[in-house]
């Protein structure tokens, strides 16, 4: 691939040279339709493993057991596959990314097919060698994730003490070497009050981008969330403050800004809607349209084990399920925002109405839409409460707990 289309991102055709995959039956060439649908970004969750404990943290509950994890030859095949498919950014994340041995391997494969290569990490265990040969091997951006910006919080947020350091060391060597640096921010009741404080740090590392990402609630934040939801009215200063920021800081810093849904009146295109430009390739090498919709029971995911990226990506069932509008109940169906935001997001609506084809209940005109603010007001007003750490103890109390709810009472 050539420095253009590497700088460029996207490739409009590409001849594929198909290489044998495990498992994977034969070759064909790549069509331009194929290059024009390809998803810009795909999330490869390289391991459950981390050394932190966040419990705002969006992985499932069950986490995936290292013996499950993906090879290295198969996380290479992976980048080589999006790459020829026409994939443009390749975002290495977990659970935490270092944690693999093989990054270095992954790292190589990925910047080999020409793909943008960003680290998602929690950085407390890279040290400044690893990170030099990860950049000469072709990383091309790192995003750090900062529990909060005052030290003390942060490491009990993360349950991992001395964390706050090893990130500002970290970030240091990133921008030293020239790499782009992203500061996540990770928002919820028990940091929020820190969105000032996370812009000053971030221009202070030089960073070029800012996620002020109000948590999400999948996974261990589902389960978390009485502990997670801020009140309405820090929710609200803290968007107004980032908002004034954005403009203060035009040309000095770009900030992101996830909203939370659950106060909203309009939902996000989550994902910028489903199948449309995103995959997720989860620790064990199943592939998924979001990193949530394994919530989805009715929902079958094939596995790059055994079925090629680019044939998930057109023909997959669940790639398939919500792609487009046609799957779409009212209100939406005749909504006229239906091609902008696409219903919002599949998984909040299961788990928040028990139908992923329902309205997401983000939006003002769903049924269950004052259920879930009030829900979120209730929760919110009530006195902060500990969360649950994200660890493979509590991972069993969790599901033990849920079986037992399933069980038919004697
Ligand atoms: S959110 Fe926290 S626990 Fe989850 S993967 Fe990131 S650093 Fe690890
Ligand atoms: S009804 Fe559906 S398409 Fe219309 S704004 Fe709400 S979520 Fe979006």
């Amino acid at each position: 691939m050539t420095e253009q289309q590497k700088a460029n991102g996207h490739v409009q055709t590409v001849s594929v040279d198909d290489e044998p995959t495990t498992g994977v039956e034969g070759s064909q060439d790549v069509t331009a339709e194929l290059c024009a649908l390809a998803p810009i970004g795909l999330l490869a969750e390289l391991t459950h493993r981390c050394p932190l404990q966040c419990g705002y943290c969006s992985n499932p509950i069950e986490l995936e057991r290292v013996a499950n994890e993906l090879t290295t030859e198969e996380w290479c095949s992976v980048m080589r596959q999006a790459g020829e498919m026409g994939v443009l950014q390749i975002h290495l994340s977990g659970g935490e990314p270092c944690v693999r041995k093989d990054l270095e391997e992954i790292v190589s494969a990925a910047s080999e097919a020409g793909l943008y290569t960003n680290l998602i990490t929690a950085a407390v265990t890279l040290k400044r060698e690893r990170l030099e040969g990860l950049v000469k091997r072709g990383l091309d951006h790192v995003q750090i994730s900062f529990q909060d910006v005052d030290p003390e919080n942060a490491e009990h947020i993360g349950g991992y003490p001395g964390a706050t350091q090893k990130k500002l060391d970290v970030a240091g060597w990133v921008t030293e070497m020239g790499v782009p640096l992203t500061v996540n921010a990770p928002i919820h009741r028990k940091n929020i009050k820190s969105v000032p404080a996370y812009v000053d740090l971030a221009i202070k590392l030089g960073a070029q981008r800012l996620e002020i990402a109000h948590a999400q609630y999948y996974g261990w934040a589902f389960l978390n969330r009485a502990a997670l939801i801020p009140t309405y009215e820090d929710t609200l200063a803290s968007i107004e403050f980032v908002e004034e920021a954005r403009e203060r800081l035009k040309g000095v810093l770009t900030i992101d800004m996830v909203v939370p849904d659950y106060y909203a009146k309009r939902p996000k295109p989550c994902m910028g809607g489903w199948a449309k430009g995103f995959m997720n390739v989860t620790p064990a090498g199943k592939v998924l349209p979001c990193h949530a919709a394994e919530s989805i029971p009715e929902l079958e995911f094939d596995n790059v084990r055994t079925r090629k990226l680019r044939d998930i990506w057109l023909d997959g069932s669940a790639f398939n399920a919500f792609r487009g509008t046609s799957w779409m109940k009212e209100p939406c169906r005749s909504c006229a925002f239906k091609d902008i935001d696409y219903g919002g997001c599949r998984c909040q609506a299961m788990a928040m109405t028990g139908d992923p084809r329902n309205t997401d209940p983000a939006c003002a005109l769903s049924p269950y839409h004052a259920e879930m603010v009030n829900f979120a007001k209730e929760e919110a007003s009530k006195p902060p409460t500990e969360f649950l750490y994200r660890n493979p103890r509590n991972a069993a109390k969790a599901l033990k707990a849920k079986e037992e709810t399933l069980l038919p009472a004697e």
